[in-house]
């Protein structure tokens, strides 16, 4: 591996050590990263160790950019990296949220789950299973986040903002979400932000149940990859999705829900809390039992 590619694969490594409680791992800023690369060279065959050699993935499967690509295999033989990929990518059950069960697979590697979410990627920008929709958008909104993250935000569909720009969350409700994660000491870059639909709906229409069921495959992978503690569900689309449940947000919030494992929060979705500023009091005491649940402290006023 070349050095450029040690330091793109050995940061987001040591970031996710530190968050697992590795100690041993030297401070990582960008300033330091030279000296935490070389420290990465120099242990990195003692420190793989403890994972078993399937969920290694390999040095010539990292591109420039740090991203892990299939290994290329002849045209008969597929790798067993690619296989193992396209194994979690195709084959997931239709449905899995009126079966809660634990996840599926065992939990990925830091670069092992970029990789499956890059290839997951290339089949929702190639996807044309809506009609109506896929006519008209701009451009697939796939999610954005941490792939090691504890909590995923789950919300509806993309609007106008996250169509043109292939963000989710971008918009007036996104910036609102912005505030309630800063308010809740959750960075945007800390947590895992997706929608249920990749693609808008015309005229921001409320997604429909067959779209949803179309989208299922992808956020149902997202979700088994980044195997999260906490799923917040942001109004009632994403609750339909994740829970397959049709109560209003009103009568499923304040209280933990399950999917597969992961707690479950549903609360107001921040385009519902602009028109709806009153409702705001009741997203704040849903995100300090969410707070609470993570071990985050909660700030107090004064
Ligand atoms: S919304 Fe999902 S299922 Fe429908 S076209 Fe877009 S990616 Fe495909």
């Amino acid at each position: 591996m070349q050095r450029n590619q040690w330091k793109t694969a050995s940061a987001q490594l040591l970031k996710h050590w530190h968050r697992s409680g590795i100690s041993q791992v030297p401070v990582v800023s960008l300033q330091s990263l030279a000296d935490a690369t070389a420290w990465l060279e120099e242990n990195s065959s003692t420190l793989f160790d403890e994972y078993e050699p399937q969920t290694l993935i390999s040095a010539s499967s990292v591109n420039e950019s740090g991203q892990v690509q299939p290994a290329i295999s002849g045209p008969d033989q597929q790798s067993v990296e690619e296989k193992r990929i396209d194994q979690r990518t195709r084959n997931q059950p239709e449905s899995t949220s009126k079966s809660l069960g634990k996840w599926n697979s065992p939990s990925l590697v830091i670069i092992d789950r970029q990789g499956v979410l890059d290839s997951l990627n290339e089949r929702v920008m190639a996807c044309r299973k809506c009609e109506e929709i896929v006519c008209r958008r701009q451009r697939t909104v796939f999610g954005v986040g941490a792939v090691d993250a504890r909590v995923v935000m789950f919300g509806e569909a993309p609007g106008a903002d996250e169509d043109r720009v292939g963000e989710p969350f971008v918009g007036a409700a996104g910036q609102l979400l912005d505030k309630i994660l800063i308010a809740s000491g959750l960075n945007r870059d800390e947590v895992y932000i997706v929608n249920a639909l990749k693609c808008r709906p015309p005229n921001n229409r409320t997604p429909t149940d067959a779209e949803i069921e179309n989208c299922r495959p992808f956020f149902e992978n997202q979700l088994e990859t980044i195997q999260p503690e906490y799923i917040v569900c942001w109004g009632s689309v994403a609750v339909r999705a994740v829970l397959g449940s049709q109560d209003s947000v009103g009568r499923l919030r304040g209280k933990f829900h399950s999917y597969r494992g992961a707690k479950v929060l549903v609360t107001y979705h921040p385009a519902y809390l602009l028109r709806n500023p009153d409702a705001k009091r009741l997203a704040w005491e849903d995100m300090k039992m969410l707070m609470k649940d993570m071990g985050i402290a909660i700030p107090t006023k004064g």
